[in-house]
């Protein structure tokens, strides 16, 4: 299982690791992204990572 590290003070709300993985991604109330699983099953990895490289700002970041 990896784990999500989110800077959410460089997230700008685009929403492309939401459209990449809605299952792991979301926005809260403010447009910042939340992570919505503690932890990311096998099965999402790929669509996860495939989020992270997404993001134009370079906010998130996976660790195994
Ligand atoms: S793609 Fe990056 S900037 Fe956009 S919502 Fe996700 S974390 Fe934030």
């Amino acid at each position: 299982m990896v784990h999500i590290e989110v800077d959410e003070a460089r997230c700008d709300g685009f929403g492309f690791c939401e459209q990449a993985a809605p299952e792991v991604f979301g926005l809260d109330d403010d447009g910042v992204v939340t992570v919505l699983l503690p932890e990311i099953p096998a099965e999402l990895a790929a669509r996860t990572e495939a989020a992270t490289r997404a993001c134009p700002v370079a906010a998130l970041r996976i660790r195994s």
